[in-house]
């Protein structure tokens, strides 16, 4: 069975949660599937490694589950990409818009090295904006963003399209059309 197929039957769809309309992805019985987990954190590994990523950056919070032991599975630095207000000292911020209204997300700003490379790391790419509003944190910090690794993308909505400006260089384990 490829690790695709797998995904797809230990992954869950939740209609409906938190609100109406939304087909909610529960990656939560991946975390008791040690086998298939550790499989998704050597393909993310074997990705990380090709477009040559010297610092992970996992995404609040949802990131940081595949991006710390990827990290520590390279042996490199993870950053994390925080909500507004929750990291100390020297930030650098990013605005971005919510179907709603706006967020913000932020990384310190010693944790961006000049001219290194950062891969982003989240378990869902949907429209794509909370991984761009990163990739602009990492870009304004002076860093390169070598790539994005995702657990799994949303294809219908196009959030490849709104992130490509950033990094030609993209993963997702499983992709729903
Ligand atoms: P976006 O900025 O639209 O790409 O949304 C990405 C963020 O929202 C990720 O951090 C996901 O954790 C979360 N997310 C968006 N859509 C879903 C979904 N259908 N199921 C689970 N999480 C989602």
């Amino acid at each position: 069975m490829s690790l695709q197929q797998e995904l797809e039957e230990v992954i869950l769809t939740v209609p409906d949660f938190p609100k109406k309309g939304v087909s909610f992805k529960d990656i939560n019985p991946l975390f008791k599937n040690p086998v298939v987990m550790k499989k998704v954190i050597q393909e993310m590994a074997i990705y990380a490694k090709e477009v040559k990523a010297q610092h992970i950056v996992g995404i609040e919070s949802r990131g940081f589950f595949f991006g710390i032991p990827l990290a520590l599975e390279l042996n490199i630095p993870f950053v994390a990409a925080r909500k507004k207000g929750k990291l100390p000292g020297d930030v650098i911020s990013q605005e971005y818009l919510l179907e709603y209204g706006t967020d913000c997300i932020e990384i310190q700003k010693n944790s961006i090295l000049i001219n290194e490379k950062y891969l982003i790391v989240d378990d869902v790419i949907a429209t794509g904006g909370t991984a761009k509003a990163t990739a602009e944190i990492i870009k304004k910090g002076g860093a390169e963003v070598c790539g994005f690794s995702f657990l799994i993308e949303l294809l219908f909505l196009n959030g490849k399209n709104l992130i490509l400006p950033s990094s030609s260089n993209i993963q997702s384990l499983l992709k729903y059309s």
